[in-house]
């Protein structure tokens, strides 16, 4: 059923639109109708912003975090600390931790957790690519700051094992984030406060 009396260009990017995460067809629609009431100050820099980025944006090989140099800023920005590594799930993580100001070190993006629910295997995430980035000399602590639910609670005793071979410090992030959390939804300083009250695994 279609959305609007419009025509099928409209409808096409009402569908787009509502496929977002948070977004349904009904917020689509007015964001629709708000895109199209400002087009010269919204739609058309919006257009070219997202061309821009599928342009260029890209996934950096060494942490993989996304930006649009390779390796990304956090990984060049020469005064961060390079001797400290936080594991997260997902990009999302890593930007709330970053917004926190919580981590002063270098990230790594696992791509998810394990799961026999959702059939995610070890060899589904960058554990190897973990692995031999915690084996550079510099690296002196691993900081794994996965979701506090079952499956994240999984990952980080299995990357605690996987990590144990290569001598580095593990810790993980203190429990003060709800049990189910996942830490892309928590506020800054309950991110911060669980980072700075890591214990060792
Ligand atoms: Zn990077």
């Amino acid at each position: 059923m279609p959305h609007t009396s419009a025509g099928p260009q409209i409808e096409q990017l009402i569908t787009m639109l509502s496929r977002l995460p948070g977004l349904g067809p009904r917020s689509a629609r007015r964001a629709v109708l708000h895109l199209i009431r400002k087009k010269e100050g919204l739609l058309i820099p919006l257009g070219r912003a997202m061309n821009e980025a599928a342009e260029h944006i890209r996934s950096c090989d060494t942490c993989g975090n996304i930006d649009v140099k390779n390796p990304c800023a956090i990984c060049q920005a020469p005064g961060r600390d390079q001797t400290s590594l936080c594991v997260v799930e997902q990009v999302g993580d890593l930007w709330a931790l970053e917004r926190a100001g919580a981590h002063r070190g270098r990230y790594f993006v696992l791509g998810g957790v394990l799961s026999a629910i959702d059939g995610v295997r070890p060899e589904d995430l960058f554990i190897d690519r973990l692995l031999t980035l915690a084996e550079t000399p510099q690296i002196t602590e691993v900081i794994l700051a996965l979701s506090a639910n079952v499956d994240g609670a999984s990952t980080s005793h299995f990357l605690a094992d996987s990590l144990a071979k290569t001598g580095v410090k593990v810790t993980t992030i203190a429990r003060g984030v709800p049990v189910g959390g996942e830490l892309d939804y928590l506020d800054d300083g309950t991110l911060a406060a669980a980072l700075v009250s890591r214990k060792a695994i």
